[in-house]
């Protein structure tokens, strides 16, 4: 069968989003066109990288970058994923690009390789689609497992050995 290629553009909607326990969760990109949604799981630190090259993408397209995170924006509700949440694929590899004509960013989702045959998502998102998009994998992101007061840490949802309380273990909240 051939992989499906599916073509957002331009989306209506791009964001990320988490399920799941602290310290358990699973983050999602998932894009749409009108009632079109794609969702696709991701790592965390793939959320991170996206939120970086966004950043410079928007840099270099002489756009302002500001990475200052304001979490009502970024918890907007109109970027809540949409339910339910049927994952395509786990993304593999990711690329960005700019349109500057267009004045979009472009993000190609693999679920292989880009030498090897796969699931392909690709999204146009306009400049103010994809700084959000950063500014919310970023407020995700830090808002992980909850951090031990004594040690800095974070704490495992089973509890956390904490090398300041000599190796007692400290439940989590
Ligand atoms: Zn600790």
């Amino acid at each position: 069968m051939e992989p499906s290629h599916i073509d957002l553009d331009p989306v209506s909607l791009i964001t990320v989003g988490t399920e799941g326990p602290p310290g358990q969760r699973t983050f999602f990109l998932q894009a749409a066109q009108g009632t079109q949604v794609v969702t696709m799981i991701i790592e965390k630190a793939q959320a991170v990288v996206l939120a970086e090259s966004i950043d410079r993408l928007l840099t270099s397209a002489g756009q302002d970058d500001s990475a200052a995170v304001d979490e009502a924006e970024a918890t907007a509700p109109g970027l809540a994923l949409l339910q339910p949440l049927a994952p395509a694929f786990r993304v593999v590899e990711m690329g960005l690009g700019v349109d500057e004509e267009r004045e979009m960013i472009v993000l190609v989702a693999l679920e292989a390789p880009s030498d090897e045959p796969g699931q392909r998502v690709r999204c146009a998102a306009s400049y103010d689609q994809v700084r959000l998009l950063a500014r919310r994998c970023r407020f995700l992101a830090d808002q992980g497992r909850p951090i031990c007061p004594l040690c800095g840490r974070p704490i495992d949802p089973g509890g956390h050995f904490c090398p300041r309380s000599n190796g007692h273990a400290r439940p989590a909240d």
